[in-house]
């Protein structure tokens, strides 16, 4: 079974208001509520790709409340930490085209809370076969958090594709224990390492040579429509992909994340992992949903998917 760790998840709410006023009433009739963070659209394709998956995190309050029955009314397993404080909520306001986004910070975690935290993960992991970490920490919560979560998974031998920006990933990075894997995008390379990155095979293999990402089996640097170029040990690919119809790619990353993950759990050839993470992404880029697959078109998109090994 795969863990899939949301340390802050929301509700994330859509209201299409158009026109949009400012400094005015602006009455809502289209309303969408759903279960929201990236840890939570990774399990939901998991589940769409028909493998085991156990969400978790830690929720507060009602509105942590409300996103467990969102998962439960999708049939994804889950059990989270409950907080004291309320969960969040994000707010997207779709406007004449544009979207204008609210987006709470969330609860501040307390020490103790941390602690019982790292101790669920601790016992949740006996009876699971890869982890996924996707997210930003919350507050209360020191940046080394992930650190920890890594650490504690390295010493029973247990996987963790770690999906982070800015501070979290980096300190992941410096410390001595690494994740199996990461997916990180250009721009939350650049952001990271404090350089330009761009969507180039040059410029990204300069990056990922520096010492901190020594120790990393996997690193996939997604490119959205551009594919994306990855390291596995010390060979490069290129992976292009197909020009898609898109409707929606938030959460193409979560669904790339998704289909690594089950792809490992399944023991496939490089290859074919690369593929697969790469199909899921395309996927879901192709649905409105956030964190949402059409498998009946797997195979065909899987097919027209090309890995490349570069110098
Ligand atoms: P998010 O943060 O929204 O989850 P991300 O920036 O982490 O996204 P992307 O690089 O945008 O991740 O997308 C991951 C993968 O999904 C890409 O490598 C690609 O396979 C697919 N994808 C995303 N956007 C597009 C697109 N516009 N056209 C085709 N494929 C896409």
């Amino acid at each position: 079974m795969i863990l899939a760790v949301t340390m802050n998840p929301s509700v994330d709410i859509s209201y299409h208001v158009d026109p949009f006023k400012l400094d005015d009433v602006n009455r809502v009739e289209h309303v969408s509520k759903t279960a929201g963070g990236k840890g939570l659209n990774v399990a939901r394709v998991i589940v769409q790709m028909g493998e085991n998956v156990l969400a978790t995190g830690v929720l507060g309050g009602t509105i942590g409340e409300y996103i467990i029955q969102e998962l439960n009314k999708n049939s994804i397993p889950n059990t989270f930490l409950k907080i004291e404080k309320e969960s969040r909520n994000c707010i997207a306001i779709l406007h004449g085209g544009k979207q204008t986004e609210i987006l709470e910070t969330g609860p501040a975690l307390s020490e103790d809370e941390g602690k019982a935290c790292l101790d669920k993960y601790e016992e949740l992991l006996s009876s699971i076969s890869l982890v996924t970490i996707s997210g930003s920490l919350p507050k209360g919560l020191p940046a080394d958090f992930y650190c920890n979560m890594v650490e504690i998974s390295n010493r029973r031998g247990i996987r963790v594709i770690l999906d982070t920006s800015g501070e979290a990933l980096k300190q992941v990075l410096q410390q001595g224990e690494k994740p199996f894997a990461i997916k990180p995008n250009t721009a939350e390379l650049s952001q990271m390492l404090g350089m330009d990155v761009n969507n180039d095979s040059n410029s990204i293999q300069q990056a990922l040579k520096q010492d901190i990402f020594q120790g990393i089996e996997w690193i996939i640097v997604s490119m959205g429509s551009e594919g994306a170029i990855v390291r596995h040990q010390a060979d490069y690919y290129r992976i292009t992909i197909p020009k898609l119809d898109v409707i929606n790619p938030v959460g193409s990353g979560d669904a790339t994340v998704a289909g690594f993950a089950v792809a490992l759990t399944r023991d496939n050839p490089p290859e074919t992992l690369l593929k697969t993470a790469m199909t899921t992404g395309m996927l879901n880029a192709m649905e409105s949903g956030t964190g949402s697959i059409n498998m009946e078109k797997f195979d065909h998109y899987f097919d027209l998917v090309k890995v490349e090994k570069i110098d």
